[in-house]
């Protein structure tokens, strides 16, 4: 792939492709079972049992990545606890200066995100990185979560957006099948989504740690 010749659109994942998906794993995995513990007078060990418990019910469905769904179902007010921990927000090394790069060079820049829009607003907030997209997706405005093909279709139906000129980025292995089996010609998956973590494999496909790779 030759980023200058063959690609127009550039289709990017928000969480663990352009933000450190550190302040996500923290957040899910240790904030909320500590305040699930201290709602339910629990320990953290028994709070993390029974929560993990619920994600693993409707991984990868659009509740999932729903805000309401975990406020209704934890009876914990998730938008109000992600703005007090929204300091831990933050980019991937060499995300502006790619997102620099490619606007410069004309790229038309979408991001495809499973978030729900208010994460997606704050986290917008707080990155300042809105104003490089011409538009910013999040599967819940399309009803349907990006594992689906249908979410697919209507990027391509309604957003216009020409797949055989097209680079996606993403660090879900799971999800980047889906774009490649819906016709996305170019696909990357990310090494090193969270920061905190070593370095991810990906069996079928190419992956990155900094975006500066794909040139
Ligand atoms: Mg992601």
């Amino acid at each position: 792939m030759n980023i200058d010749k063959d690609v127009d659109f550039i289709l990017l994942d928000m969480d663990g492709t352009l933000l450190d998906l550190h302040y996500d794993s923290h957040f899910w995995l240790e904030f909320i079972p500590q305040q699930y513990a201290l709602k339910e007078n629990l320990s953290l060990a028994q709070a993390k049992t029974h929560v993990y418990a619920l994600y693993s019910h409707v991984s990868g469905q659009l509740s999932w990545y729903c805000q309401n769904y975990w406020s209704k179902t934890l009876g914990l007010d998730i938008s109000r606890l992600q703005h007090m921990t929204k300091q831990k927000v933050k980019c991937r090394v060499d995300a502006v200066i790619f997102l620099e790069k490619m606007k410069k060079a004309d790229k038309r820049l979408f991001i495809l995100t499973n978030a729900h829009p208010n994460s997606v607003a704050l986290k917008m907030k707080i990155t300042g990185l809105s104003h490089y997209f011409e538009h910013i997706i999040s599967s819940h405005d399309l009803q349907v979560a990006k594992e689906d093909t249908c979410f697919w279709q209507l990027l391509e139906k309604d957003f216009h957006v020409d797949f055989s000129r097209s680079l996606f980025i993403d660090d879900s292995e799971k999800i980047l099948q889906v774009a490649t089996d819906s016709g996305v010609q170019w696909v990357r998956g990310i090494s090193t989504p969270d920061s905190a973590i070593p370095a991810q494999t990906m069996q079928g496909f190419n992956t990155i740690n900094l975006f500066a790779e794909l040139f």
